[in-house]
């Protein structure tokens, strides 16, 4: 059984907007079309993200029967034949390059032409998805998790979703002056795992918090810091850029599949190749933007807390509790392999914002941070770990956004 809220709506004001931290000056230009840096245009699709993800695997395989077909008609050449081609491609190769040259403007055209302002943060983002195609995306997602954990949704009375509509309420209910909330019918979703350290939000705000998630967040502090981190998500429109991201990373693999299977001498070395070149991609472009959603729904996450006047030093005890959980993992992942940033790497990031987040809470009236510092605990918690015969930690926690380039037809890890 799932369980709804809708939040009061309120008209927001210029003032209220301006108020909040992280607009800056230029995202507030820019929404009020007082500058234009250059010509951007609503994000669009010829073909709906649903249908592009269905074809991902078919167009994998076009490419390399292409490739490899092109190998072996190449290999069966006659080597005369071969030397003419030669010679044709050195004759024409300024035609080649003009074509080149083309084709890579027209792929810049189409990049600059798709890119948006975000109104919250003021950073510009790749979109080719509408918000109406997020949204149906989103409620396939959501459709397929309520069939996926039928057995595990706690009913509306259990005490745990008691506690995340309190705490989802507070949240909500302080930041209700953005439109990214109000125009939202936010729902709450607990689902009984746990061994589920995990958190999500899809982007029509559907809230899901594992059990397991619950056990490790000791306060309602700690359980703001986490959901207030899943909101931002929802509110900075991370899913559709990740949906456009994942569409425009996934043509460069294509590119990579055709040319290793059309130039390499070999099957094996073919898979190799496109293996490191998928794996370049990976580290170089994918990781990296996802660690930057990651840290920036930190960011706005923290400051959707304090604008609740919730103690947001608990960010820090809980990205501690974390990395001792870790070290009882004894997993030592490489960031740089990672679509999120470290249990270290976050912390030290919210520690270097915290003094920002503490003046905002000031700003909004808050009440004085209680006396003992939430961070205090992590011994308790530590000494709490190693005591316990029956610890099992888990193999990964993750605050997640979930993948919806490729989730909504079958979800991967
Ligand atoms: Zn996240």
């Amino acid at each position: 059984m799932l369980g709804l809220f809708r939040c009061v709506r309120s008209v927001p004001r210029f003032s209220q907007v301006q108020n909040y931290p992280l607009v800056t000056r230029r995202s507030l230009e820019k929404r009020n079309n007082i500058e234009c840096g250059f010509h951007t245009t609503s994000p669009r699709a010829a073909i709906p993200p649903v249908v592009l993800i269905v074809l991902r695997p078919v167009l994998r395989v076009v490419a390399f029967v292409a490739g490899r077909n092109f190998r072996k008609w190449w290999r069966s050449l006659p080597k005369d034949k071969r030397q003419y081609y030669w010679s044709k491609i050195k004759e024409n190769k300024w035609n080649i390059a003009g074509g080149g040259g083309v084709a890579s403007a027209m792929a810049y055209w189409f990049y600059i032409s798709h890119l948006e302002v975000e109104p919250i943060t003021g950073r510009e983002r790749f979109s080719i998805v509408s918000p109406k195609q997020i949204q149906e995306l989103s409620q396939l997602e959501f459709d397929a998790i309520c069939v996926e954990f039928a057995n595990n949704i706690l009913p509306i009375n259990h005490p745990y979703y008691a506690r995340v509509k309190r705490v989802a309420n507070r949240l909500l209910h302080a930041n209700k002056h953005l439109p990214q909330i109000y125009t939202k019918t936010w729902t709450i979703t607990v689902l009984d795992d746990s061994k589920n350290m995990n958190a999500f939000v899809l982007p029509n705000g559907n809230i899901f918090v594992f059990t397991g998630m619950l056990n490790i967040c000791t306060t309602d502090d700690e359980l703001g810091m986490v959901l207030g981190h899943e909101i931002s998500h929802c509110l900075l429109g991370h899913a559709g850029e990740n949906v456009s991201r994942e569409h425009l990373l996934e043509s460069i693999k294509l590119v990579l599949i055709a040319l290793a299977w059309a130039i390499l001498p070999s099957d094996i070395l073919s898979l190799l190749g496109y293996g490191i070149g998928a794996g370049a991609v990976n580290a170089t472009l994918r990781y990296p933007y996802s660690r930057h959603l990651e840290n920036e729904a930190d960011q706005v996450g923290i400051h959707l807390a304090a604008k609740a006047c919730f103690d947001v030093r608990a960010a820090l005890a809980f990205w501690a509790k974390m990395d001792v959980i870790h070290e009882f993992d004894q997993f030592d992942s490489l960031e740089w392999l990672s679509t999120h940033p470290s249990h270290k790497t976050r912390h030290a990031k919210i520690e270097e914002q915290l003094p920002d987040a503490i003046s905002f809470r000031k700003y909004c009236k808050c009440p004085d941070l209680p006396a003992r510092d939430p961070r205090q605990e992590l011994e308790s918690f530590r000494r709490s770990i190693s005591d316990s015969r029956t610890f099992k930690p888990p193999v990964g926690v993750f605050l997640t956004v979930p993948d919806m380039a490729n989730s909504a037809v079958g979800r991967e890890s």
